[in-house]
């Protein structure tokens, strides 16, 4: 092995910078080439790829996206336009290649490697939704802000004596919701491994405001409902304001926190020395704070994480 390439693909996700700045600084003190494709797999298609050295990667540690660009490329199910993609790493002599991204970059890299070309991935979703791992790069960062955001509404809906719903990203994953939840002090929290009934959660608000209740603050993960719509509701049978916010694409901005950092220079330190040893198909995780490799089919076929039913327990006791 003496050139890999480096993506990052998917949504982009805070800490990505800094997991291609510890491959390619790794890479470089092992004496290899390396290589970055721009916007993921369709940067991969269109040949845009870059020989990187030390300063490419220079005062990238601090900074939140990701500097090589990341795209949604489904194209790339297609066997033909992964073949072009194949060609243009053969054609550069790449050896190998290391995919920074979520479990959809995980089936694409699957699939290269099933072409001759060994990969490992990385997990960068802030999500945290990823089988395997107990953590993903940009995770931590995403639950700083969105308890900022909680915090923030907090203030305002005690002043208004309001009832503010708050959106939280994750998609069929609940661990960000939840943990920024139980840190933001939220009263009520509905998460995608919940059954959802409106009317049921309108309850538990009636009788917290018997109980004196002033205002209150709705965790709630997207795609479960409309929260406009939710909100309409809940003020109609309540009458008290209520607001729904929708914090979207704030959650995946800005600079990574330490602990992604230090996670995402541990995980690309080690997908190298794994690609050294003549891995591919595999992909990176954390396990009890101890870095881990294990097989891709195992984090895509068993696309539910475990739901941390204890810490549910906490945050019902809490409220
Ligand atoms: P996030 O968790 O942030 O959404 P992701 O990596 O899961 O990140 P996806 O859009 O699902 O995001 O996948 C990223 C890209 O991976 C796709 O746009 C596509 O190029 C490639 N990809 C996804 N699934 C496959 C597949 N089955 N075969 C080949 N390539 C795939």
């Amino acid at each position: 092995i003496k050139r890999i390439g480096v993506l990052t693909s998917g949504g982009d996700a805070p800490g990505m910078n800094a997991a291609i700045r510890s491959i390619v600084r790794t890479g470089l003190n092992n004496k290899l080439e390396m290589f970055g494709i721009y916007d993921g797999y369709l940067g991969l298609y269109e040949n845009r790829i870059i020989q990187l050295k030390y300063s490419n990667v220079s005062n990238m540690i601090n900074r939140g996206g990701t500097f090589l660009g990341s795209a949604r490329f489904p194209e790339f199910h297609n066997h033909n336009i992964r073949t072009i993609a194949i060609k243009n790493i053969k054609n550069l002599k790449i050896d190998a290649l290391i995919i920074i991204g979520g479990d959809g970059s995980y089936l694409g890299a699957k699939k290269i490697t099933e072409l001759g070309i060994p990969c490992i991935s990385l997990p960068g979703t802030i999500d945290n939704d990823i089988f395997g791992t107990d953590y993903t790069i940009g995770y931590f960062t995403a639950l700083e802000t969105i308890i900022e955001a909680i915090d923030r509404l907090r203030d305002t809906s005690l002043s208004h004596q309001r009832i503010s719903i708050v959106e939280v990203m994750g998609r069929f994953c609940g661990d960000l919701t939840l943990s920024a939840a139980i840190a933001g002090g939220c009263e009520f929290i509905v998460l995608p491994n919940m059954i959802f009934k409106k009317e049921l959660l309108l309850k538990e608000i009636q009788i917290a405001i018997k109980k004196g209740k002033k205002h209150a603050i709705i965790a709630i993960t997207e795609c479960i409902c409309d929260v406009e719509q939710l909100a309409k509701y809940i003020e109609y049978n309540t009458n008290r304001e209520t607001r729904a916010t929708i914090l979207g694409h704030i959650q995946r901005g800005g600079a990574p926190v330490a602990y992604d950092r230090i996670l995402a220079s541990k995980m690309g330190n080690y997908a190298i020395s794994k690609i050294l040893k003549g891995y591919g198909g595999q992909c990176i995780g954390i396990k009890n704070e101890k870095i881990i490799h294990y097989d891709i089919d195992v984090a895509t076929k068993n696309k539910k994480k475990k739901f941390q039913y204890n810490l549910l327990k906490i945050a019902k006791e809490l409220y």
